[in-house]
């Protein structure tokens, strides 16, 4: 297949639609030993199925309409930590919101491009940035924790809007 050059090839629109990809981070966690709770499974599954980032009393609200139970605010936190740690969810600092990992069965640097309008985020993968960063902080030394790189802005059908 000839690609067009024209178009970013790296970028990944989250196909939330089906759970297969939710199901690989579920089972990437299992295999490094991690204990997936049903809070657990239940808040991944949110922010999967969530059509941007959500907040963590956002996803409290939806959770526990779904759930028809009360949820404690420390317990959705320590979960979203969990979720953060695992690398199968990303905490989008500027909007404090938090949203699924793409690709989450795989290492690698997470690239957010989010929008300032409808506050949605797209995750995209390019190996070359990831490559590039990774070599400035191993020059420096620099032992790099959490690989989340934001980018703020405006997506297409908003900038349609102005
Ligand atoms: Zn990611
Ligand atoms: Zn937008």
């Amino acid at each position: 297949m000839r690609r067009d050059k024209s178009k970013p090839v790296t970028l990944k629109t989250p196909d939330r639609e089906d759970r297969e990809g939710l199901d690989a981070a579920i089972a990437a966690c299992r295999l490094r030993g991690a204990q997936i709770t049903p809070l657990r499974e239940a808040v991944l599954e949110a922010l999967w199925f969530s059509e941007r980032p959500l907040g963590a009393y956002d996803l409290r609200a939806r959770l526990e309409e779904a759930s028809g139970r009360r949820l404690a605010a420390p317990s959705i936190y320590r979960t979203l930590d969990f979720l953060c740690d695992q690398g199968v969810a990303a905490r989008i600092e500027s909007r404090n919101a938090y949203v699924a990992c793409v690709r989450p069965e795989h290492d690698h640097a997470c690239v957010f491009l989010v929008c300032e309008a409808c506050g949605g985020a797209v995750e995209i993968e390019n190996p070359k940035v990831e490559q590039l960063i990774g070599e400035d902080a191993k020059r420096l030394g620099f032992c790099v924790k959490h690989r989340i790189v934001e980018m703020s802005g405006l997506c297409a059908p908003c900038q349609q809007l102005t």
